[in-house]
């Protein structure tokens, strides 16, 4: 196995307060080998986004260790993993997350200039154009398709150039063929700039390209199948 970029053991979360908490990851191991993609599906609340909001550093666990790029985030400070997860992490979400008050080149290149980036315009112009949307980049997200808004929020995620890409339900709100054209997106770049997709979905033919399908239920890991093995 060529190097675990993501090394989650023995995860264990509980959400909310007191007798009403949940018990949402009981135990979650997984190793995802760099430029992989993997993709997790399950039915609806048995852990998914709450797992990637683990990877991503954005919820923080109760028990086990979360290694990401040989990073242990057990232990670090909330300013460390902001800055841990600005270096290594895009994110992409279902509903978009643009902000609605700046043009989709400001929401490319604000999250840049406030890194510390020396030339965010520049690059956010760049990631537009690579997501197609050179002709857009002075809209606003509500002037936007839907899977204009999608594939603005993709070139955000990929602008600080991360090791680790992660996705959740990135087709969920889009039509059938826009879903499918973000998807041809998303796996092109992971694979273009030999990133490791993390994909969450309930697109059945969405799972089926990932190399591996990671199947959670009630907060564990049921099944995890090689699909194809990648170079
Ligand atoms: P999925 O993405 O697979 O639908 P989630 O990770 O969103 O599942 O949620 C898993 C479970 O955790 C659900 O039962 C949900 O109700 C519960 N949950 C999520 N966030 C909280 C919270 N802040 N407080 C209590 N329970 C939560
Ligand atoms: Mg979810």
């Amino acid at each position: 196995m060529t190097e675990a970029v993501i090394e989650l053991k023995d995860v264990s979360l509980r959400l909310g307060e007191g007798a009403s908490s949940v018990h949402v990851l009981k135990g979650i191991s997984l190793e995802v080998a760099r430029g992989e993609a993997t993709g997790i599906v399950g039915p609806s609340g048995s852990g998914k986004s709450t797992l990637l909001m683990v990877l991503a550093g954005l919820e923080r666990i109760d028990s086990g260790t979360v290694r990401i790029a040989g990073e242990l985030l057990n232990g670090k400070s909330e300013d460390q993993i902001a800055s841990f997860r600005g270096r290594n992490i895009g994110i992409v979400f279902q509903s978009f997350h643009l902000i609605p008050n700046m043009t989709a080149l400001e929401n490319v290149a604000v999250p840049l200039e406030l890194a510390g980036h020396a030339d965010p315009f520049s690059v956010a112009e760049r990631e537009l154009a690579a997501v197609g949307l050179s002709d857009r980049v002075t809209h606003y997200p509500g002037e936007l398709s839907g899977g204009e808004q999608q594939r603005v929020a993709i070139a955000r995620a990929l602008a600080p150039s991360p090791r680790i890409l992660i996705a959740d339900e990135p087709t969920g709100n889009l039509d059938q063929a826009t879903g499918r054209q973000v998807a041809d997106l998303l796996f092109a770049k992971a694979a273009e700039r030999g990133m490791t997709l993390v994909l969450v979905t309930h697109d059945p033919s969405l799972a089926a390209r990932c190399s591996r399908q990671v199947s959670m239920r009630s907060g564990l890991i049921e099944d995890a199948r090689l699909l194809k093995v990648t170079a």
